[in-house]
This record gives structure tokens, sequence and C-alpha cells, in this order.
């Protein structure tokens, strides 16, 4: 059997999606042109995607037909030469539609293989937050601003040839910088893109990460049912509806609260979460109204707490709320545990309010995402900065 290789491509559904399909099947061309064989493709489980759900693409390389036909024989590659992770607050772990439960993000790495992770942080700030393991791996960053987009348009900030050029660097038996720069000048034909690919190979460095470093979260998951434990009909418990509820001040029944899913808690689909200033909240209800995603406990003094086993992050409650900075979306990164807020806001005001501005402060160097294509002219302003990043490095 001839060497066998498997990249996978940890990203951020919709939001990243054609940028994985792209960097997977730009390694597979890449490699062509050492006449290796490959095939990229997406994981099926996750698709439907839903805006922000961890998802994978992979790309399968071989030096021959048969060798390759074997590695395809697999549904997904269990293990894998190198793991690529589009954005950074995908480190605490990839939550996949597929199936139920955590797994970290280094979940398929081979020992002593590379984790590829951009980000504009550092590698402990990052092992804060990347579970622990029991087998030595590397980590490389790759120093960038994380590159959202919408559905069917590309943000074309460099993030695809960057990694092209970080891989031929980590893994340089899949393909050399040379076959990357052929394939940019043969199919992208740009000479930034070349330059930006040469960067990414020159400064890429890693940092040994020993067995047991790293995030020591213990790792949540469920009892997935078995066939002869389905319901009748062969069918599995959905997401509930919701109802009419009681107003916790008044106790009076009423309204409808959707219900919420009890099995995807949405940990790691957030790449940002609201925080909430209590003491200038109206309890005007609007953040409660409009959330898509029923996160809102309405608590006993009538305030509106962000519950972070629901809360997807989506960042509609810090868009409606019409007190000025009463909610601020802060990047996931920040946090590391999913308290209710008003509990600590409840103990201690002023140890709340004081962590509330530490928090926002220390946040605000690190970039806050742009959830998809918001507005004509998106691109045009976000890309040069990326690009200024990207060449500083
Ligand atoms: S960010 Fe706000 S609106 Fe969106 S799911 Fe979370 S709590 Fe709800
Ligand atoms: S929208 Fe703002 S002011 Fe209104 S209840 Fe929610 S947090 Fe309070």
């Amino acid at each position: 059997m001839g060497q066998l290789f498997a990249v996978e491509v940890v990203y951020r559904g919709v939001f990243q999606k054609t940028l994985a399909k792209n960097i997977t099947r730009d390694i597979v061309l890449a490699a062509h042109n050492e006449g290796k064989l490959g095939i990229s493709f997406g994981r099926y489980g996750d698709a439907p995607e839903r805006n922000g759900i961890p998802a994978k693409s992979f790309a399968i390389v071989a030096n021959d037909e048969q060798t390759l036909e074997e590695g395809m024989a697999q549904y997904e590659p269990k293990h894998v030469d190198l793991t690529v992770v589009l954005d950074d607050t995908l480190s605490k772990g990839a939550e996949s539609w597929a199936w139920y439960g955590l797994q970290p993000v280094h979940h398929a790495l081979k020992p002593g293989a590379t984790l590829i992770v951009i980000s504009q942080e550092d590698a402990p700030a990052l092992l804060k937050n990347i579970h622990r393991r029991d087998k030595a791996y590397k980590l490389a960053i790759l120093k960038g601003i994380t590159s959202f987009s919408g559905m069917w348009v590309f943000k074309d900030d460099h993030t695809d040839v960057r990694v092209l050029g970080a891989i031929a660097s980590a893994l340089p038996q899949l393909f050399s910088l040379n076959s990357v720069l052929q394939f940019i000048n043969e199919k992208l034909k740009s000479e930034l893109k070349v330059i930006s690919a040469r960067n990414a190979f020159d400064r890429f460095s890693t940092v040994d990460v020993p067995a047991g470093q790293g995030n020591p979260e213990e790792l949540f998951k469920f009892e997935l049912p078995g066939w002869d434990h389905m319901r009748d009909g062969v069918s599995i418990k959905g997401q509930p509806q919701g109802g009419p509820y009681a107003d916790p001040v008044t106790g009076e029944v009423g309204g409808f609260r959707p219900a919420r899913n009890e099995l995807f808690k949405k940990y790691s689909t957030r790449s940002m979460r609201p925080v909430v200033n209590f003491s200038t909240c109206t309890k005007c209800t609007l953040c409660g109204l409009n959330c898509p995603d029923a996160s809102f406990d309405i608590t006993p003094d009538g305030h509106y707490d962000a519950n972070l086993e629901s809360c997807c992050g989506c960042g509609i409650c810090e868009e409606v709320c019409p007190v000025k900075e009463c909610v601020t979306m802060v990047n996931e990164s920040e946090f590391h545990d999913n308290k209710s807020q008003w509990e600590a806001f409840r103990k201690d005001k002023d140890a709340y309010l004081n962590w509330l501005e530490t928090t926002i402060a220390k946040a605000s160097p690190i970039e806050k995402r742009s959830h998809g294509f918001r507005y004509r002219g998106q691109y045009q302003e976000q890309v040069p900065e990326a690009l200024e990043v990207a060449r500083k490095g």
C-alpha cells in the first residue's frame, strides 16, 4: 500500500463553508502537481448546516489509485495527518450536527501531528480552550483575522492560500511550496496570493504540546439511542414544542414560549456571547422576544439572563436592546464556563460590573465576529484589514 494523507478542516457552518470547501479542493489540486491523486468532500452529517455549527471538510490524497480507494472506503477519516481550524473559538471543541456531544478539536489528529489554528492569540491563550489529550502534538498559529462570509459569497482575503502555504511547511510529504505556487499561478493567477502563500510558509512555526497540557474540562456527551431503544415507528426524540408559560413576576399563565432542544447544547456554535449589564437593563423584554433560540431565562426580578447552554451567539439581542451598551457581544475565547451571569450579578453587583467592564475591555483587541454577509461593500471594508494582519503575520 502506498502513502495516504488525510487533512481535515474544521469550520463554522455557513460562514466558512465556501472557504473550507476551497481549501480542501485546493489541497488536492496542489498535490496533483506532484502526481498524487486525491478527493475532497464535506462530512455528510454536517449538512444541512446552520449558522456557526462546527462542521468538517476533508482532503484525502494518495500516491496511487489503489491506496486512494482504500482511504475513501472510510466514511470519514478516523485519523488525520493535519487538522486546520478556521476559527479559533472552535478551539473549545466541535459539537457537530452529526452526533450529540463535544469532541476536542484535535480528536482525529495522529500523535505528533500538527494542529493549525487561525488566530490572533498566542499558544498559552489557545491552550486554555484546546482540551488536553494523552498524546503529544504540535500547535501552529497562522496569524490572521477569522474569515467569515455568507453562504454564496467568498471573502477573498487570502486565508485559503495562506493555509496552503502553512500546510506545505507542516506536511512537506503532502506537497511542496513549489506545488502550491504552481497551483496559484495556474489556477488563481494572482501574484499577491503567491506572496501570501510564501509568507505563510516562511513564517510557519510550531509549539510542542506535551500530553496532558491544555483545557482540563470534562467533555459533555449524551447516550445515543441504539436501534433497539428507539420509540414506536423507529423514531427518536426531537425538538419539543413550546407553549404558554407563567410570568415570573405575576404568575399569570399565557403567551407562547418556544421550547429548547434538551440535547443539542450549542456551546460550540457560538463564536461570541452576549454579556448583559443588569444595572442599566430596563426589563423591556425585547431581547427575550426576539431571541431566535428562546435562550433567555426570565429571572425572579424580571431581568433577562442569556442561558448559555442554549444561546447560539447570533447577536440579535445586542441589536434590539434599546439601552446603550446594555448587551454587548464579546468574543467567546474570553470565557471558560457557561454559568449564569445574573446569578453572579445577584451575588455581588459591584464585582459583576467590574468583571463586565474588564471582560469587554480585554476582549476588544480581539476581533469581534461579523456573522456572514450583512451589507453591500462589507468585504471591501474588511479585506484590506485582514490582508494587513496577514502581511504582518
Ligand atoms: S446572542 Fe442573544 S439573541 Fe442570539 S441566541 Fe444568544 S441570547 Fe439569543
Ligand atoms: S433588551 Fe436590553 S433593556 Fe430590554 S430587557 Fe433585554 S437587556 Fe434589558
